[in-house]
């Protein structure tokens, strides 16, 4: 279980996040909506201490870290329960496909290279490169490039996997294999927080739907909860500019 307790986040002047209080499940599919600028990447990043929050604590699976008193031991700790997906893939441009999913098991989690290479083969396998292993990263598509980036997160073999817009860099004939990949994922049990912009995704894999806007969680309920009969008119506002 992960629980974020009262996370306040300011940069500069800008108060980002203003007291943010979340709880997620094992294997629950939490996606997570809402303007651009309404602090949704910013929340994402203080549960693994990408960004430092001001206050507030962050618990994952018996750990629990105060976000203003954490030490560097605490950190480490609470990173390897977390696996992230970003926007831009971040691969290693001069690793190939193999050697970038077997890189953080190797150097992070010292798994041995023999073992960290079975795993690899099994994830990439999953995500549909088993042919790709000895490719580099600039002769894969952008969808290919993102599923290695899944692979490397699953392979990590985390309590929970964080995506932060997984296809928002992706031209859009290339966005299904990368969302058919994270929903068959969803469907094992992984328990994962989503960042999208894709209705339909969030609709139909998330179990529970979060609204985001200004720093704090307006709304947040089942998907038919938000999406049929949201309650708050912001919510309303928000989802009436995709249908
Ligand atoms: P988007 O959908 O556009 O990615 P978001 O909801 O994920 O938006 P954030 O990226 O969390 O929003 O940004 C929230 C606000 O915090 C924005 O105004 C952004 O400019 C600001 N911000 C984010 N990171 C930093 C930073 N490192 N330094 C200063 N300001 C930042």
């Amino acid at each position: 279980m992960i629980s974020l307790t009262n996370i306040h986040k300011t940069f500069g002047k800008q108060e980002v996040l203003k007291g943010i209080d979340l709880t997620v499940e094992q294997g629950d599919v939490v996606a997570i909506l809402g303007p651009s600028g309404s602090g949704k990447t910013t929340l994402l990043r203080c549960v693994n201490f990408l960004e430092r929050a001001d206050e507030g604590k962050v618990q994952i699976s018996g750990l629990t870290v105060d976000c203003e008193h954490a030490r560097k031991h605490d950190i480490v700790q609470l990173r390897r329960k977390t696996a992230m997906v970003f926007q831009h893939y971040n691969l290693f441009k001069h690793k190939t496909v193999l050697d970038n999913v077997t890189e953080g098991l190797i150097v992070a989690q010292k798994v041995p290279k023999a073992e960290a290479k079975a795993r690899a083969l099994r994830v990439l396998e999953q995500v549909g490169l088993a042919a790709k292993v000895n490719e580099y990263p600039s002769m894969l598509s952008g969808g290919q490039q993102q599923r290695v980036g899944i692979a490397r997160a699953l392979a990590l073999n985390p309590e929970v996997i964080l995506f932060d817009e997984p296809t928002s860099a992706l031209d859009p004939e290339l966005v299904g294999e990368v969302l058919s990949v994270i929903r068959s994922i969803a469907q094992q049990g992984i328990t994962m927080v989503v960042i999208t912009h894709e209705m339909g995704f969030a609709r139909e894999v998330a179990n529970r739907v979060i609204f985001m806007d200004g720093g704090v969680i307006v709304e947040e309920g089942t998907p038919e909860d938000i999406f049929v009969r949201p309650k708050q008119e912001r919510t309303r506002q928000f989802l009436s500019r995709y249908s």
